[in-house]
């Protein structure tokens, strides 16, 4: 469990933003990519915003999302408040998911714990890490198959916070 970001994993390099947080304006402390709507005239944008505000809830996702994501949730048999609440938490850690999913085990969020290393370590990937497309993907849990990703960004690695099951997101396009 991250220190910083209850669902990611603290040892993330996050993609920093070199502007002032778009709620409080502080300078000082790291500024992590947010989409969403701010400012009087809520305009939709990507922000750089502080960790206290996000981890207050001081940001929201947009209605979009949060309805592609409840679908995910309610698939997955999660609590729907509490798990849209925390969803609102987690700063944008990738582009590569282009459809708002994130994996649910154990009736919670799994941590973000980044993309593979190198090339070498998605051998045998996907015996290790579940696929996940908005749920639980494939018959076979220990699906073995090649992954080939264009970036190796584009694949997210996850692990659940109580069961320590693995789980992926081949993202890209
Ligand atoms: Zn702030
Ligand atoms: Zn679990």
């Amino acid at each position: 469990m991250g220190k910083i970001f209850r669902y990611i994993s603290d040892s993330f390099d996050h993609e920093l933003i070199d502007r002032p947080c778009g709620v409080c304006g502080d300078i000082d402390s790291p500024r992590y990519l947010y989409v969403c709507e701010l400012g009087d005239d809520a305009i939709w944008d990507e922000y750089g915003v502080c960790a206290p505000c996000i981890n207050s809830g001081r940001v929201q996702k947009d209605a979009y999302e949060i309805d592609r994501i409840s679908e995910v949730i309610v698939r997955n048999s999660g609590d729907l408040p509490s798990l849209i609440e925390s969803f609102h938490k987690i700063p944008y850690v990738t582009r590569s998911i282009q459809v708002p999913d994130w994996p649910i085990c154990c009736g919670d969020w799994c941590e973000f714990v980044g993309h593979p290393k190198d090339r070498d370590s998605l051998d045998g990937l996907t015996k290790e890490y579940q696929d996940w497309r908005g749920g639980p993907w494939g018959t076979e849990f220990n699906a073995e198959y090649e992954l080939l990703p264009e970036l190796l960004e584009d694949v997210c690695l996850f692990v659940c916070l109580n069961c320590e099951k693995k789980y992926h997101i081949h993202g890209g396009t």
